[in-house]
C-alpha cells in the first residue's frame, strides 16, 4: 500500500467517467478538466483501476458528470469488479436508475449515493434545473428493489432553499429504508467570498448537534471515519451522516482518495486543479507497468491536505474554521 508524504494511505479511487449531466445543479463543482477531448474507454478505465489496485486501492467510486449518461457504464462496473474485491460504488442523480439499477447490481456495484436535494418539486427544480423529483424517487425505489445496499441520499444543505426539509428527509429515509447524508456546501479558498457561497452556505454543526440530541445510537463509518447517527422517527429508524469538508482539517487528514478525471488525469485533491498527472496518455501509448506506476507515484506525491490546522487567510476565515473543529 502506498502512503503520501503526510502518512495518509491511498486506498480508494474516485473516477469521473464523464462530464455530461442531464441536471444542472447550480452549486455543482465540476470535478476536473483535462487535455484530451475524448473520454476514457471501458478498457482504459480498467487499466487505470488495475494500476491503482496494484498500488493498494481496493475501493472505487464512479462519479461524473452523470455516470448513468454513459451507455457502457455496466461494462465499466463489470471490468472494475474483476480487480476490486472491496467496495464499488457510484454517485448518481438517480434519474436513469429505473433502467440501470438491476444491471449495475448484477455487474458488481455494491453501494450507491443518490443525489436528492429536495423533496419539494419547486425547490428541486430550482436546484437541479429539472422537474424530475418523481423520477428520482422512482430511481431510489429501483435501487432498493435491485438489492443495492446501502443506498445513501446526498442532500446538499442550502440556506433558505432546503434547510427547512431536514427532518422530513430523515423521516422519508426511514420510510424508504435508505441512509441520508447531509452535505455542507463546499467551495475553494478563493471562492469563499463569492456571492453564491455567501448566500447559500449553511454551517452544518448546529444541525448535527440537534440530530445528536435525538440519536438513540451512534455508529462509526469506518470507510469515511465519521459518525453515523441512528435516529427514531415516525417511520422507524433513520441512519444519518454529515459530510463537512469545508475548512475541516480532520476531513483532509483522513482522506484516502485519489481521483481520476473523465479525461484520464490523476487528480490528487478535489479542491485543486493545478497538479494533475496524465495517466491516460501513458495507457494509450501502451507504456510499461513500471512507467504507469511511476506516474501514479507522482500523483500520490502531489497529495497535500487542502484544509490545514494553521490555515489562516483572514480573521474571519480562521474564526469559522475554529468553529468547525470545536464542534
Ligand atoms: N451527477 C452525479 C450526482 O448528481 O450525484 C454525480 C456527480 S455530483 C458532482 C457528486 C456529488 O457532489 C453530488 O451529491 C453533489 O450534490 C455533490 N456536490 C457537487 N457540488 C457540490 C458542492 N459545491 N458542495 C457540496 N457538494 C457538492
Amino acid at each position: 500500500m502506498i502512503t503520501d508524504d503526510y502518512g495518509r494511505p491511498v486506498t480508494s479511487m474516485r473516477i469521473q467517467v464523464n462530464t455530461t449531466c442531464n441536471f444542472k445543479c447550480f452549486f455543482c463543482h465540476m470535478e476536473g478538466t483535462g487535455v484530451h477531448s475524448e473520454k476514457m474507454t471501458p478498457g482504459e478505465i480498467e487499466r487505470i483501476v488495475e494500476i491503482g489496485h496494484n498500488m493498494g486501492v481496493n475501493s472505487i467510486k464512479f462519479t461524473g458528470g452523470e455516470p448513468l449518461m454513459r451507455n457502457d457504464i455496466v461494462d465499466i462496473v463489470r471490468r472494475t469488479r474483476k480487480h476490486i474485491t472491496g467496495d464499488i460504488s457510484m454517485t448518481t442523480n438517480g434519474f436513469m436508475l429505473p433502467v440501470y439499477a438491476e444491471k449495475l447490481k448484477e455487474a458488481g456495484l455494491d453501494r450507491i449515493n443518490i443525489s436528492f436535494h429536495s423533496l419539494e418539486r419547486e425547490s428541486f427544480q430550482f436546484i437541479t434545473g429539472t422537474d424530475s423529483m418523481d423520477k428520482v424517487i422512482e430511481g431510489i425505489k429501483a435501487a432498493k428493489t435491485a438489492g443495492i445496499d446501502p443506498i445513501k441520499l446526498n442532500f446538499v444543505v442550502l440556506k433558505e432553499v432546503n434547510e427547512d426539509q431536514i427532518q422530513r428527509l430523515v423521516n422519508l429515509s426511514a420510510l424508504l429504508g435508505v441512509r441520508v447524508q447531509f452535505i455542507e456546501y463546499e467551495t475553494t479558498r478563493e471562492n469563499i467570498n463569492s456571492e453564491d457561497f455567501q448566500k447559500y452556505h449553511v454551517d452544518l454543526n448546529p444541525i448535527e448537534k440537534e440530530v445528536i440530541r435525538s440519536a438513540v445510537e451512534v455508529k462509526h463509518n469506518i470507510l469515511h471515519n465519521r459518525p453515523r447517527y441512528i435516529v427514531e422517527t415516525e417511520n422507524g429508524y433513520a441512519d444519518v451522516e454529515f459530510v463537512k469538508p469545508m475548512m475541516n482539517s480532520d476531513f483532509c487528514n483522513h482522506c484516502t482518495r485519489i481521483r481520476v478525471t473523465s479525461t484520464g488525469l490523476l487528480k490528487p485533491c478535489l479542491m485543486r486543479n493545478d497538479n494533475y498527472t496524465d495517466i491516460l496518455r501513458e495507457v494509450r501509448n501502451g507504456n510499461s507497468e513500471e512507467r504507469l506506476i511511476n506516474i501514479y507515484r507522482k500523483a500520490v506525491k502531489g497529495r497535500e491536505p487542502y484544509w490545514r490546522e494553521n490555515y489562516e487567510d483572514s480573521g474571519e476565515v480562521l474564526r469559522t474554521f475554529q468553529g468547525y473543529n470545536g464542534n
